[in-house]
């Protein structure tokens, strides 16, 4: 049997773990998915499960895709931590030393939307289209931008979901609820904003809630922003609130609007259709992305100064 053909990847989500051994979307050979606990305990299942892989020698590398804030910067101390999070028990969690340690096998490490925009890009929606970008719009709102094939880092990560939009507050008098910035676009469009705005999560806000035109105008004001500035040939819409299907016309719609005929490209006047799309690789984005970071750290060498390797 021929060994380490596989990968390993964990998507270290901030609810939920999914770790997975597979060569590719198309062959996965084993997955599990287990809540967010504790770091001891919820570390612990992830090395349980990859251990007999890793006795066998079927596993080459493995690429966890974490929540944040992440240390990414290879030359601090605390490089693989999870820093500052407001996760109870998780603030400075050293998850890459922990795993290497338990599991000494190359592991590459970055942000779960750039792990998840990666996969995109590899074997999803985005497949071909670089640069492009992947947002999800869920609990938090973050994106992952992929140029040249790799997730882009500049100072520091990208911090997407926080940049400012437009806020009315005669239309939507909620003061948003992002404990940095208030009204920013996570602290107007994320998950628990809608909750907290409404009473209700969004999978019980009903189709015809005139509330969800202002979700689907804020989310159209952000890609107005990203479209102008990044010019991503494919945009992908991840994460919870965007399981609501019915956005997805709405916010092509507007994004359209928006830009009102200023970015002259046929794939936003006639294609907007297959510009903005939902992820390819539906909930395996992330797991799925590990996997490519972790196949993508194998395969180029060169990139041996790249902090996520
Ligand atoms: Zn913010």
């Amino acid at each position: 049997m021929p060994t380490k053909k596989l990968y390993g990847g964990i998507e270290a989500g901030g609810t939920k773990f999914v770790c997975v051994v597979a060569g590719g979307p198309d062959h996965i050979v084993d997955e599990i998915r287990f809540p967010t606990t504790t770091p001891a305990a919820t570390l612990g299942r992830a090395i349980q499960f990859f251990q007999p892989f890793i006795a066998q020698e079927q596993i080459a590398a493995i690429g966890v895709g974490a929540f944040g804030p992440l240390d990414l910067n290879p030359e601090s101390p605390t490089y693989g931590f999870i820093t500052a999070t407001p996760k109870p028990g998780w603030s400075n969690t050293d998850v890459l030393g922990t795993l290497r340690r338990a599991l000494q096998v190359n592991i590459a490490f970055d942000m779960d939307v750039n792990t998840a925009a990666l996969g995109e890009h590899l074997w999803g929606a985005s497949k071909g289209y670089d640069p492009s970008l992947y947002l999800t719009i869920g609990t938090g709102i973050g994106g992952g931008y992929i140029v040249n094939g790799k997730p882009l880092i500049g100072l520091l990560n990208l911090e997407m979901g926080h940049i400012r939009i437009p806020h009315s507050r005669e239309l939507d008098p909620f003061p948003g609820n992002c404990p940095f910035h208030g009204d920013c676009f996570e602290g107007l469009a994320s998950g628990p904003a809608i909750e907290k705005r409404l009473g209700l999560t969004g999978t019980a806000i009903p189709e015809d809630d005139p509330f969800w035109n202002i979700e689907a105008d804020y989310i159209a004001l952000a890609l107005m922003n990203y479209i102008l500035t990044l010019s991503p040939r494919k945009i992908i819409l991840g994460g919870g609130v965007m399981q609501r299907e019915f956005l997805f016309p709405k916010i092509r719609r507007r994004v359209r609007e928006l830009l009102h005929g200023y970015v002259a490209s046929k794939t936003i006047l006639e294609n907007i259709g297959t510009y903005i799309l939902p992820p390819g690789l539906g909930n395996q984005s992330g797991s799925l992305g590990a996997i490519a970071l972790a196949a993508l750290a194998m395969q180029v060498d060169e990139r041996k100064d790249d902090p996520r390797i």
